[in-house]
């Protein structure tokens, strides 16, 4: 896949990800236009191959094709206003993205347990003309165990999950609105992406899509 998605800028990404059928909706196509994938790469990577990239402290910035995917299942829960957390936000790209998608009105939170990470996503949403963004709190990073969420922002339209919970993300589940879903990739050997949603009474629907392989949600490193 990579091969056929990469491109030479990032409309040249996006595009080719919209032609392999990989995007599908028009909203995501805009909005990953919109945020330019060369402000959330380390310089010498290569922003625009259709990979994951090195971010160093051990983690790297999903591959597009991932992200779209992820984003294709959540875009309906994705409207102007809506609230969304980020689990692992690693090079704060997503969160970019999402915020695309959520305004005007939204918010997105993204928490990474990585300090020298979520120093890296306010680096780079600032580099990527979000600073007024962050400054409001649209747009909020946090330090901390995205097992436990973030209830002070809670609850949320869309979670979306960046690395594997090992069980059933119940502190999660919890923090998600009636009407609302959450993308996450669950288990520890074998994974399998799933989504969880609530409807209007609360009552929760699990649904098992796709075996992935993700880095696993973790405790944080101690120095
Ligand atoms: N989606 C991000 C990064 C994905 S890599 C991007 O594309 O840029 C997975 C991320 O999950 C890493 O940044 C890692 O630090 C983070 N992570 C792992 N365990 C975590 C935990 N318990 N709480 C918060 N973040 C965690």
């Amino acid at each position: 896949m990579a091969w056929r998605c990469s491109g030479s800028s990032n409309e040249e990404l996006v595009d080719n990800l919209y032609k392999a059928g990989i995007i599908k909706s028009s909203r995501i196509r805009d909005a990953m236009k919109a945020t330019d994938r060369k402000f959330y790469c380390l310089p010498g990577s290569d922003p625009y191959e259709d990979a994951p990239q090195r971010l160093g402290f051990s983690a790297t910035i999903s591959a597009p094709h991932m992200h779209a995917h992820a984003l294709e299942y959540l875009v309906d829960h994705l409207k102007p206003g809506a609230r969304v957390l980020d689990v692992g936000c690693g090079s704060g790209y997503l969160v970019g993205i999402l915020h695309e998608l959520v305004q005007p009105g939204g918010k997105v939170v993204g928490i990474d347990h990585i300090k020298g990470l979520t120093d890296m996503s306010i680096s780079n949403l600032r580099k990527d003309k979000h600073s007024a963004l962050l400054d409001s709190g649209a747009i909020q990073i946090i330090t901390g165990d995205g097992r436990q969420g973030f209830t002070s922002a809670a609850p949320y339209d869309a979670i979306h999950v960046g690395a594997a919970s090992p069980s059933k993300p119940v502190e999660l589940i919890k923090q998600l609105a009636n009407g609302g879903r959450m993308f996450v990739p669950v288990g520890t050997y074998m994974q399998d992406v799933w989504l969880f949603d609530k409807d209007h009474e609360g009552n929760v629907k699990e649904e098992k899509l796709f075996g992935v392989q993700y880095v696993p949600l973790t405790d944080a490193p101690t120095a």
